[in-house]
C-alpha cells in the first residue's frame, strides 16, 4: 500500500468497493448514436420556481427531439435548507404543467429507474467511493481547515489583494503526510476532502456551450472540497458522480452555474468520465424601474409557480407562453399550426436567447386567452369548478348548484368560429358572468350619456309587450327594430348615422337600454343568448327594476 492508499483508508475506512462496481451496476444507456438524455436536479429548498419549470420544459424538449429520456433528481445534500413538502411541491408541479418524466421521481415518492437511487442523501457511498478513488491516486485529501483558519486565509488574501480561496501557497494541508493526517484524526479534528487541483490560472479552459456558444474561462485552480465533513458531497462532486453514472448527456441548468464549469470539467477529467454537453438557460428577467433583473423569489409573485395556480391560469397557457420564450421560431410555427400540440413543434435549442427573456404579463394574459377560447364548454365548467373548489369556495357552491346551467352560461358564443377572448384565466370567470348569478348579480343601470332615461322608459316599456323568449337571434334583433319607433329611435342604423339629430336613439341604442337593465353592463356576450339562459321571469323582473329605477331619476 502506498501513502495515498493509506490515507484513503484512514480516511474512509468503511468504503470497501470501487468504482468499477458502480460503473459496472449502471453500464453506459446504449441508447443508440445521438439520443439525449437529460434531467433536472432540483433541490427541495424551496417551491417550484418559474426558472426550474422553464429548465424542465428545455430538457424535456432536448430529450424529445431526439427521443431521449428525461430524469429527475433529487439535490438534498443541504439538509438545513431543506423545506417540507419541497419535493412534492416539485415533481406534483412539473407533473401539473404536462411535462412528463421518464425517470427519477415520476412521483414525490416513488422514483423508476436503474440508475437510482435518484435522491442524493441516499447515494453517500456512492460518492465516498469515487472520492476514496481520487486520494488513492493522489488526486484529492483531507483538510482539517477549521472555518476560524479559512477566515484567517481569506484576511491575508483580502489585506494583499489576491484572490481569495483555497489555491496554490494557501492550500496549506495539500502536501498532508499520512502521519500528519492520522495524528489530527486520532485527535478527533474534523475533515473534509479536497480537490488537488492540477489546474492554473494560466491556462484557459474552452468549452462550447450549446446556448452560449465557445466560453473561455481561466482553468480551476481551486483545491476546492469534493466531501463535506459529514461526508456529504458538494454539488460539483455530486454533479460530476451522478451525471456520469446516470448517463446524462446535456446538462441544461440556469446559467449562474457558468462560474463553475471550469470545476466541474477538471472533476469529469480527473474522475476519467466524458463530460456532458453543457446548455446554460439565461434566466427569466423582470423589468423593474425600466431596469432588467433576473426575476427574483422575494419581489415577483409569478416567481412562485403557484402564483398562476392561484390565478387560475390553465397550466397550457403557462407552457405555451414559456414555449415563446423558450423559442424565437415558435410563434410562427403556432401561427401555421393553430390548434396542434406544442410537442409536435421541433425545438432547436440554438434559437435559444442567449440573452434572459423578459417576463410579459400581456403577453401570458393574450396566450392564455387563446387557449381558453379554444376549450370546449365541457372543459371550461370542468376546470373552473376545479380551480374554484380550491380558490373560491364560495363561487364553486354557486356552480356546483347548477351545472347544466354554468355550461349554458360559459357556452354563450363560444360555438362561434371566432369565439370571444374575455377569459384570462379562471379567476376572472366569475366577474365576466356575475349578472348570470342571482347571488352574484349587481344591478347597474348607468346608461351611456346621450341616451336620456325618460327613452330608456319608453324602450323598456315597449320591449315588454314585444319579448318573446322563444325568438332566436334575428328575431330577437328584429324585435328591438320593431320598439324603436315607441322612442322616437331610428329603425335602421344606417338611418340613425345618415341624420343622428332627427331621432332620439339608435336600434343598437335601443339594445344597449335593454344590456343594461338586464345584466348591468354596456358590453356583454350575445344578449338574446344571455336572456335564454336566464329565462322570462328574471329578465322580466330585471326590466321592471330598471323601469323603476329610471322612473326616478
Ligand atoms: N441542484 C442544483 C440547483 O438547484 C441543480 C443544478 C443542475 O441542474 O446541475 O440549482
Amino acid at each position: 500500500m502506498n501513502d495515498f492508499e493509506r490515507l484513503a483508508e484512514l480516511l474512509l475506512p468503511d468504503i470497501d468497493k470501487d468504482p468499477s462496481y458502480y460503473e459496472d451496476k449502471f453500464p453506459a444507456r446504449n441508447l443508440g448514436e445521438g439520443v439525449r438524455v437529460t434531467r433536472v436536479a432540483p433541490s427541495p429548498t424551496g417551491y417550484l420556481h418559474l426558472g426550474t419549470l422553464f429548465v424542465s420544459l428545455i430538457n424535456r424538449l432536448v430529450a424529445d427531439s431526439t427521443g431521449g429520456i428525461f430524469f429527475t433528481r433529487i439535490e438534498d445534500t443541504d439538509k438545513k435548507r431543506e423545506v417540507e413538502g419541497g419535493i412534492a411541491d416539485i415533481i406534483n408541479g412539473v407533473k401539473h404543467f404536462g411535462i412528463k418524466i421518464d425517470e427519477g421521481f415520476v412521483e414525490p415518492d416513488r422514483e423508476e429507474g436503474a440508475y437510482g437511487p435518484y435522491k442524493q442523501s441516499m447515494r453517500a457511498e456512492i460518492y465516498q467511493c469515487y472520492a476514496k478513488s481520487l486520494i488513492k491516486q493522489g488526486l484529492a485529501y483531507p483538510c482539517f481547515c477549521t472555518e476560524e483558519d479559512l477566515a484567517a486565509t481569506r484576511a491575508i488574501q483580502e489585506a494583499n489583494k489576491i484572490r481569495t480561496g483555497y489555491h496554490g501557497e494557501f492550500a496549506k494541508h495539500r502536501n498532508i503526510t499520512v502521519d500528519e493526517a492520522e495524528a489530527l484524526i486520532k485527535e478527533g479534528k474534523p475533515f473534509v476532502v479536497r480537490l488537488k487541483s492540477p489546474g492554473s490560472e494560466e491556462n484557459k479552459v474552452i468549452f462550447d456551450d450549446g446556448i452560449k456558444g465557445k466560453i473561455e474561462m481561466p482553468e480551476n485552480d481551486e483545491d476546492f472540497v469534493i466531501l463535506k465533513s459529514d461526508g456529504i458531497p458538494t454539488y460539483h462532486f455530486a454533479h460530476a458522480v451522478d451525471d456520469h453514472l446516470m448517463g446524462t448527456t446535456h446538462v441544461i441548468r440556469g446559467d449562474e452555474w457558468i462560474s463553475s464549469t471550469p470545476k466541474h470539467l477538471q472533476l469529469f477529467k480527473l474522475l476519467g468520465f466524458k463530460a456532458p454537453k453543457y446548455v446554460h438557460v439565461s434566466p427569466i428577467m423582470k423589468l423593474d424601474n425600466g431596469a432588467k433583473r433576473k426575476i427574483s423569489k422575494r419581489k415577483d409573485p409569478e416567481a412562485a409557480v403557484h402564483f398562476f395556480a392561484e390565478q387560475g391560469y390553465p397550466a397550457e397557457s403557462v407552457i405555451e407562453y414559456l414555449m415563446t420564450i423558450a423559442a424565437s421560431d415558435f410563434e410562427d410555427w403556432r401561427r401555421a399550426n393553430p390548434t396542434e400540440d406544442y410537442k409536435k413543434f421541433k425545438f432547436n435549442i440554438k434559437k435559444m436567447s442567449a440573452s434572459g427573456a423578459l417576463f410579459d404579463t400581456d403577453k401570458l394574459n393574450d396566450v392564455s386567452k387563446t387557449v381558453i377560447s379554444r376549450m370546449k364548454v365541457d372543459e371550461v365548467v370542468t376546470r373552473l369548478l376545479d380551480w374554484a373548489k380550491e380558490y373560491d369556495p364560495e363561487f364553486y357552491e354557486i356552480l356546483q348548484k347548477d351545472v347544466d346551467r354554468a355550461k349554458a352560461i360559459y357556452n354563450i358564443d363560444r360555438e362561434n368560429p371566432k369565439p370571444r377572448k374575455d377569459i384570462i384565466k379562471w379567476s376572472d370567470a366569475k366577474n365576466y358572468a356575475e349578472y348570470m348569478f342571482t347571488e352574484l348579480y349587481k344591478p347597474c343601470f348607468e346608461l351611456p350619456t346621450h341616451i336620456s332615461t325618460e327613452s330608456a322608459v319608453k324602450i323598456l316599456e315597449a320591449y315588454k309587450t314585444a319579448y318573446d323568449p322563444t325568438h332566436d337571434n334575428s328575431q330577437w334583433f328584429e324585435t328591438i327594430k320593431s320598439i324603436c319607433p315607441a322612442a322616437n329611435f331610428a329603425t335602421d342604423t344606417k338611418a340613425y348615422k345618415a341624420e343622428p339629430e332627427k331621432y332620439a336613439g339608435s336600434p343598437g341604442d335601443a339594445s344597449t337600454i335593454i344590456r343594461v337593465s338586464i345584466t348591468g353592463r354596456t358590453n356583454t356576450p350575445d344578449l338574446c343568448s344571455i336572456m335564454k339562459v336566464l329565462g322570462y321571469d328574471t329578465c322580466i323582473a330585471r326590466i321592471d327594476a330598471a323601469i323603476a329605477h329610471f322612473k326616478t331619476v
